[in-house]
């Protein structure tokens, strides 16, 4: 059987792939080392926060409002709430790129966000504890994503369109040419495409094709703090994101009755992604303990945290494009920490490359010709 496109990895953005090429009539594979959603890769957890005036950079806003409106279609199709409106607050100091990005991003695009104070901060929100040098940005439209039910959505979606889904085989090796072939531990698969959706694993998986791409598989850690509701619960309390000189912090509301949810975005240590993480330990604890115990002192005491994987390129920029050698092989990868939000829209520029060799979205950004020196 010759397929149309082979997607390897049905995670974050293959799932969402996948379900884009088989609604437009594409005769789709997607395989999975794991059965998605899971928790071996980067979308486990619960909670993944979307923003769209972009503290890391103007450039991926129309990416994130195209995002935006197709996680409300997929909400209606799948009949389930996604999506939780509760707005986000950018924290920074006054030389913040962070926030300054998230104001211009603001001013070009016409997004609503209300700047207010330190102190009118924690007016506004009581569980906040700020310096009054620190600058506030509210975005009230943004929010959270509800990720292993997308991730879910867009499999039962993908399934019901006629996507072929293979769950716990893992890709071994690719080879390229007019026909791919894709070798598993089950069997071989051959199409006219291919689609590498691999997160942390795109680096080895590529390998066997003789490709390298600057992605590195890096651990991260996050964590449930027991919180007074009525200080931190959702809706009274949103998502925030921290640029602190000693780090970049981000989380969550108590959404559910979860507790207050927090992980920190820079550092963490270089990771085989076929080794089990080092599990969330004391230090890793402390660091959390010590950002919450600064900037949101009303919460309670540590429920317990979790590890998952990022995989970062060098400039934390996205890769979204043709591999130069071989022109019917995609690679989406190296997503750094921030792609979720954007998975939706991914998996339709994916399908659009694969359908017509170019996509309505501008995907400039994320070429891989900019490692090429
Ligand atoms: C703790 C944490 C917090 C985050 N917070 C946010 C946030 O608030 N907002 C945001 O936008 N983003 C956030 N992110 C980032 C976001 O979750 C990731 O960028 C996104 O999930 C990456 O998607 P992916 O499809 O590349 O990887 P994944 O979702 O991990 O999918 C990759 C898939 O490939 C499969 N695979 C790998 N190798 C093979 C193989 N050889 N054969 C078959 N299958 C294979 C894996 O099993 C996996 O299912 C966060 C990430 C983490 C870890």
């Amino acid at each position: 059987m010759l397929y149309d496109v082979i997607v390897i990895g049905a995670g974050s953005m293959g799932m969402a792939t996948g379900y884009y090429l088989a609604k437009s009539g594409k005769n789709v594979l997607m395989i999975d080392a794991f059965n998605p959603p899971h928790e071996q890769g980067s979308h486990h957890g619960e909670t993944r926060i979307i923003r769209f005036a972009y503290g890391e950079g103007a450039g991926y806003v129309p990416f994130a409002k195209r995002a935006g409106e197709l996680w409300k279609e997929l909400e209606a199709q799948a009949k389930k709430q996604l999506f939780l409106q509760t707005g986000v607050i950018n924290i920074g100091d006054a030389s913040s790129l962070f926030i300054k990005n998230v104001v211009s991003s603001a001013e070009f695009y016409n997004l609503p966000i209300e700047p207010y104070s330190a102190a009118e901060a924690m007016e506004k929100w009581p569980g906040l504890a700020l310096p009054d040098h620190f600058l506030t940005c509210f975005e009230p439209d943004a929010g959270v994503l509800r990720v292993e039910a997308c991730i879910e959505a867009y499999k039962q979606l993908a399934l019901a369109a006629g996507a072929v889904l293979h769950t716990n085989e893992k890709v071994q090796s690719i080879t390229a040419g007019d026909t791919v072939f894709v070798q598993t531990e089950k069997g071989e698969y051959a199409s006219k495409q291919l689609i590498v959706t691999a997160g942390a694993w795109a680096t080895e998986l590529l390998k066997t094709m003789d490709v390298s791409i600057p992605v590195t598989p890096t651990r991260k850690t996050f964590a449930w703090f027991e919180a007074d509701e009525s200080l931190y619960g959702e809706p009274q309390f949103p998502a925030y994101c921290f640029e602190l000189n000693s780090g970049i912090y981000y989380g969550f509301p108590s959404i559910d009755g979860a507790g207050l949810k927090m992980g920190r975005h820079d550092g963490g240590d270089v990771v085989n992604p076929n080794e089990p993480l080092h599990p969330f330990d004391d230090k890793d604890a402390v660091d959390l303990q010590n950002f919450v115990s600064q900037f949101m002192p009303k919460q309670g005491d540590l429920k317990f945290g979790k590890t998952c994987k990022y995989a970062m390129t060098p400039d934390e920029h996205f890769i979204i494009d043709f591999l130069p050698e071989h022109h019917n092989v995609m690679v989406a990868a190296g997503f750094s920490g921030h792609g979720f939000k954007f998975s939706s829209a991914v998996g339709e520029a994916l399908a659009e490359l694969a359908i017509y060799g170019e996509s309505k979205q501008d995907l400039a950004l994320f070429n891989l010709s900019r490692f090429a020196e």
